[in-house]
């Protein structure tokens, strides 16, 4: 008998046959005698639904209000699930990130899990109950409810999966694994049976939502064994994601492409070249809570220089309007910026050994004609700035020049 967390998402819950699809599920494991814990996402489309409603009433909406709306999504379908799953014989009980629970700190909208109450949960496995938990929300220590960030059901399950030492976490979703780049991109992406954590924390981070990036990161700390499937197949194993390379196996150099098309660049031009620059202008867009992806500062020269970097596309306006208040401050000539940008990575912890990975990346873009905008590498990754009209091909040719396409 294990203990095993399952997550499905939005579309895997996103009518009534499915719901009752994954209760059958479900049902599968109980009847072999494990323990389940059930994750679920909002109905495919909800959030996003539940997200306009808040904007066509506040066009900037309140944070705190804004998760009260939108953690309704995954109170329906937890409710629908434990229905679905009594009516096939199965007990369950259902609980809200607040009933369960689950605390996080009080940044709405993208709060961070900082314990998880077990008890309740067990006491309903030991009585033979499947446990079924709204993904994606939380309860701060006032009481408030809380959201976890976009995709966040996955860091739900896989908090849930810690908390519970659990055997297994699997997460369902509408591919069956995790492919060599978005498989509704490139149609000759390869489903890997496994990736190192290393290189799905890449991946994710880089814009693979197959795995929202902290649900890799916490599976990764708590070593929780993770585990991507699909929710419309019986058979098949999934991608592993696992701690150690394949020693068996060459690795091949790189492992996967991703791509993110939610970013936009702000430029600074004619900032001081002197000690204090790079704080004074990102220490103001972090006080406002605005992540920073890519950073560059060029070579200064006649005491001047530009710096540019990258941030979410949803951000671009606020930051934009920081960086004038900050061009005021420090006499810097023009803030420029451009919201239709992509990026695209190269991942595999195989680069470590083989120099040469960029020099390629490069040409293959060069003989398309695209032009690289902004370039950052770390030990296993790659990633070039372009317009995003580019972002397809880029990601085709980059998957084929690697040699990832299926073998034909
Ligand atoms: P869910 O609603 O189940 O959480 P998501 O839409 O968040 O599902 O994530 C699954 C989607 O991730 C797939 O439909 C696929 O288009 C996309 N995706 C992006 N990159 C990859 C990848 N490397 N491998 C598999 N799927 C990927
Ligand atoms: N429903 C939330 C979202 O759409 C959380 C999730 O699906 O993981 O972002
Ligand atoms: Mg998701």
């Amino acid at each position: 008998m294990a203990l095993i967390v399952q997550k499905y998402g939005g579309t895997s819950v996103g009518n009534p046959e499915r719901i009752k699809n994954v209760a059958r599920r479900v049902a599968r494991f109980h009847a072999q005698g494990h323990q389940v814990v059930v994750v679920v996402s909002a109905m495919s489309g909800e959030t996003n639904k539940l997200i306009a409603l808040a904007k066509e009433v506040q066009a900037s909406p309140d944070p705190r209000e804004l998760d009260q709306v939108c953690a309704t999504g995954e109170q329906v379908t937890i409710g629908l699930l434990s229905m679905a799953l009594m009516d096939i014989g199965v007990p369950a009980r259902s609980y809200t990130g607040g009933q369960v629970k689950v605390l996080t700190d009080n940044t709405f909208t993208k709060a961070r899990i900082l314990s998880i109450d077990d008890a309740p949960m067990r006491r309903d496995l030991d009585a033979g109950k499947v446990v079924v938990v709204a993904g994606f929300q939380g309860v701060d220590e006032d009481g408030n409810i809380t959201t976890l960030g976009r995709g966040g059901s996955d860091t739900s399950g896989v908090a849930l999966a810690a908390a519970l030492k659990a055997d297994e976490c699997q997460i369902y979703t509408d591919v069956d694994g995790v492919y060599t780049t978005d498989p509704r991109v490139v149609p000759e992406a390869r489903k890997l049976d496994t990736i190192t954590f290393e290189e799905m924390l890449e991946m994710a981070s880089l814009g693979s939502k197959v795995l929202q990036i902290r649900s890799v990161e916490f599976a990764g700390k708590y070593k929780v064994k993770l585990r991507v499937l699909s929710s419309f197949q019986d058979e098949g194993e999934g991608t592993l994601i696992t701690v150690e390379e394949d020693k068996n196996m060459e690795q091949p150099i790189i492992s996967g492409i991703a791509f993110n098309r939610d970013e936009a660049k702000l430029t600074i031009l004619g900032v001081p070249d002197k000690p204090g620059i790079a704080y004074h202008i990102l220490g103001a867009i972090a006080d406002a809570n605005i992540d920073v992806d890519m950073i560059v500062q060029n070579v200064g020269h006649d005491g001047a220089t530009d710096f540019s970097f990258t941030v979410n596309r949803g951000e671009y306006a606020k930051a934009k309007g920081i960086l004038e208040k900050v061009k005021a401050d420090l006499g810097a000539r023009e803030v420029t910026g451009d919201n239709k940008i992509c990026k695209v990575s190269a991942v595999g912890v195989g680069m470590r050994s083989h120099p040469g990975v960029a020099s390629r990346m490069f040409k293959a873009l060069a003989d398309e004609g695209i032009n690289i905008q902004m370039i950052s590498t770390s030990e296993i990754k790659i990633s070039v700035v372009l317009d995003e009209k580019y972002l397809e091909l880029a990601v085709r040719v980059l998957h084929r020049t690697f040699g990832l396409d299926q073998a034909v």
